[in-house]
């Protein structure tokens, strides 16, 4: 099946490097599926550590011209890119859906959040100040400003295709850095769209390089940017496992590092909740891609005493989902990215049935509809012995425990190397503050289930990494501070 675009230039099977569209230097290619046929139908080249090397050589050309740019102007080209992301969101969603094979609404949902960050960048790009400083002595200037690291390099997921990689180029563009990106081999057709639209705003040429590289070819790209001083920052989100890897090879060239990487997160309700707003906020919050995004909760905590209303309400909600492909204007639940990752949701449910959990709802692949279609599901009677209490599942799967003491809920909620997001619901006011505190994590939802927002820190605490995407702060990522100091003035 052919993808329809408005604009069919959007859908770019090169990648520009120094402002050159163009295909690996070995001339290989390789094939992007669509999750929901499990079906190629479009090709990208597959980059090698030659063309890593070409685009970090463009990126380091581009470099000085760049950073000299006034932050007003860099500013108005990100203005100018984020009303081009709005004004195709629908094409640029059709090809997130395409390759990542969400519900159509919600990857031009996924575009509006992706252009909120490069709106944001754009408006921080002029605000990134430095300090003048009272000096403790007589005849001195002290003044400490803010400069551009220099070349960084994005590496990104597959889950936000757009989301992902505008959330770590805006700020780098915004602070005055030139980048190297290498989106996910599964979907690198909506960061290609991306990068034409920054050039059509009037990002110049080398400032924003992408390298396409199929897994296999994954490493050999990123190992050139790895090695080589000239890259002074890298951005990751995805694995704990890869993140540690590239903090590691990091570690001779000391880049400064951003890593988003797993979660696990708990979804706790206590006694006093309001459970409807508990089940919406669980929805919201579980549901969105399919239960594939990393604040996804992995593990409900509901107090005994409002367990089986809980877990009843929730079924009728989840029973009622509509699973389909995205190209069904009512989808709401869409394929998974693979095969793989349909075999991990069922080896959790397997597992957790296995050793005495209850199959509240789903439990089984739809295989009618394309095979990595899996229903929502919800179990009941999990405990901390069953996989899915301590990996993530990256699927449509609730796994409810049961709980009843505050104490104890909090040990376990906390009882895991990750360390993302964690949500939960009450009105008692000082379990609000005595909670929030308690909880291991860098984003806490207190009564709501969508926390995600361009204007708020997004990351993570112990092995969910550490740097901040977003906020004011997001933009310090891609900077330095240089302390001046001027003496002889008396
Ligand atoms: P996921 O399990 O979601 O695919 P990964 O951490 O494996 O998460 O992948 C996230 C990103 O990291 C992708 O762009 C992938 O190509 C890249 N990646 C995976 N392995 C490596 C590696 N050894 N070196 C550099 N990048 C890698």
């Amino acid at each position: 099946m052919s993808l329809t675009l408005q604009r069919a230039d959007l859908l770019r099977t090169t990648f520009p490097v120094g402002g050159d569209w163009r295909e690996a230097v070995s001339g290989v290619r390789y094939e992007i599926e669509d999750p929901a046929l499990a079906q190629a139908f479009a090709s990208v080249p597959d980059g090698d550590a030659r063309d890593a090397q070409a685009a970090l050589d463009a990126a380091d050309a581009a470099f000085p011209a760049w950073r000299a740019v006034p932050a007003r102007d860099r500013s108005r080209i990100l203005a100018r890119w984020n009303a081009l992301l709005l004004e195709h969101r629908e094409d640029l969603g059709r090809l997130i859906s395409r390759e990542q094979g969400k519900p159509l609404a919600e990857a031009i949902g996924e575009i509006a959040y992706a252009a909120s960050y490069v709106e944001w960048f754009a408006a921080e790009a002029v605000r990134a100040y430095g300090d003048v400083i009272p000096p403790p002595v007589r005849g001195r200037q002290m003044l400490a400003v803010k400069e551009p690291v220099g070349v960084i390099a994005a590496i990104t997921p597959w889950n936000f295709p757009a989301a992902m990689i505008a959330r770590k180029i805006a700020p780098a563009l915004a602070a005055g850095c030139t980048v190297v990106a290498k989106p996910a081999e599964d979907t690198p057709l909506t960061s290609l769209a991306l990068a034409a639209l920054a050039e059509e705003a009037g990002v110049p040429a080398g400032v924003l390089n992408l390298v396409t590289a199929s897994r296999a070819n994954a490493a050999s790209v990123v190992d050139v940017w790895l090695a080589d001083a000239r890259v002074r920052k890298l951005t990751f989100t995805g694995s704990t496992p890869v993140g540690r890897h590239l903090a590691r090879a990091s570690a001779d060239t000391l880049k400064k590092l951003s890593l988003e990487l797993g979660g696990n997160a708990p979804f706790i309700v206590f006694e006093d909740a309001d459970l409807d707003a508990a089940v919406d906020g669980l929805m919201a919050a579980k549901f969105r891609n399919a239960g594939q995004t990393c604040v996804c909760p992995n593990r409900v905590y509901v107090h005994a005493a409002v367990h089986d209303d809980f877990v009843a309400r929730l079924a009728a909600r989840v029973s009622v989902l509509k699973v389909a492909p995205a190209t069904d204007a009512d989808a709401q639940i869409g394929p998974l990215i693979n095969l793989r990752a349909v075999e991990k949701v069922e080896r959790h449910v397997q597992d957790a049935l296995a050793r005495g959990a209850r199959l509240v709802t789903g439990g089984q692949r739809l295989p009618a509809l394309g095979p990595n279609f899996y229903q929502p599901t919800v179990l009941t009677g999990v405990d901390g012995s069953m996989e899915l209490s301590c990996e993530e599942t990256f699927g449509p799967m609730v796994p409810v425990f049961r709980f009843e003491d505050e104490h104890a809920v909090l040990a376990e909620a906390n009882g895991t190397p990750y360390g993302l997001a964690s949500y939960f619901y009450t009105r008692d006011v000082r379990r609000i503050a005595r909670v929030a505190a308690a909880l291991e994590s860098g984003l806490v939802g207190i009564n709501e289930g969508a926390v995600a927002a361009e204007a708020a820190p997004f990351g993570g605490v112990k092995a969910s990494g550490y740097g901040r995407e977003g906020a004011r702060q997001g933009i310090e990522e891609y900077m330095h501070l240089k302390y001046l100091c001027q003496g002889g003035l008396d």
